[in-house]
């Protein structure tokens, strides 16, 4: 029985486009996995303080005859060829890999989450993934690739904070606001674009983005609005 999968390429270390020439030649070279579609490459600025410059970010949809995690093991030893170094959560990296997509599947193990639990909010995921798999519906978000994509086009974007943002986490909701002026607006509806809550029990709900308690607040806050907001740029070849 074959699937089919979509893959998330990123990068911003070294030469990404000839990297990614090189990663998925090798992905399209294991036997179990045919090609289907590749997104033109985009240019997208780096998340977080440690990440490095500028990313290169693109997406292929493959069909495969592997299990999730069969190919999770292939796609990470071409990581590691590339010479990624685990060292920085977010970090600096030549190549990285994610199955956002396989099949209809929720995955939720030690090593898997399936839809990538990111890929709903993040432009420079769902910019290339809309290039080649526009009309997939997102089975817990119940929206498409372009759907979702497009409701972060709109501006101002309305977003909501459910369980509020602490403020001993020093970011209110007043900091936000001011530091994305013009770019969002707040909304006491249901019918926000993006939903921030700290409450990360119980399943997250569409347009919900659940804060892990691991996980600095004020920190995701700001990185879980620049990836929603910053506008991949599409790189001529
Ligand atoms: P990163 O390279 O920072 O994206 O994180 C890699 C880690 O995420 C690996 O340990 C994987 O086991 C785990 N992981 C969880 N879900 C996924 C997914 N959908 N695709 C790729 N890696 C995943």
């Amino acid at each position: 029985m074959s699937t089919v999968v979509a893959i998330a390429l990123g990068g911003n270390q070294g030469d990404v486009s000839a990297t990614f020439e090189i990663a998925i030649a090798k992905i399209g070279q294991i036997p179990s996995i045919q090609m289907i579609r590749q997104s033109r490459n985009y240019r997208t600025r780096s998340i977080g303080a440690d990440a490095g410059t500028d990313y290169i970010n693109a997406a292929i949809l493959v069909e495969t005859e592997l299990t999730a995690e069969g190919l999770l093991d292939r796609l990470q030893s071409i990581e590691q060829e590339h010479g990624r170094v685990r060292t920085v959560h977010w970090g600096p990296r030549p190549l990285d890999l994610d199955i956002i997509r396989f099949g209809d599947e929720i995955i939720e193990t030690q090593r898997l989450m399936i839809p990538h639990p990111a890929c709903w909010y993040r432009r420079f995921v769902l910019d290339p993934w809309c290039e080649i798999d526009d009309g997939w519906e997102h089975p817990v978000h119940r929206e498409t690739v372009s759907q979702l994509r497009d409701r972060f086009r709109k501006r101002p974007l309305t977003f909501g904070f459910r369980n509020a943002i602490s403020n001993s986490d020093r970011i209110t909701i007043e900091d936000v606001a001011a530091e994305f002026a013009g770019q969002f607006q707040e909304v006491e509806s249901i019918d926000a674009d993006l939903w921030i809550t700290t409450d990360s029990h119980g399943k997250p709900q569409p347009r919900t983005f659940a804060c892990p308690s691991n996980r600095k607040l004020s920190e995701l806050v700001r990185f879980l609005f620049q990836s929603a907001i910053d506008e991949p740029v599409p790189i001529r070849s």
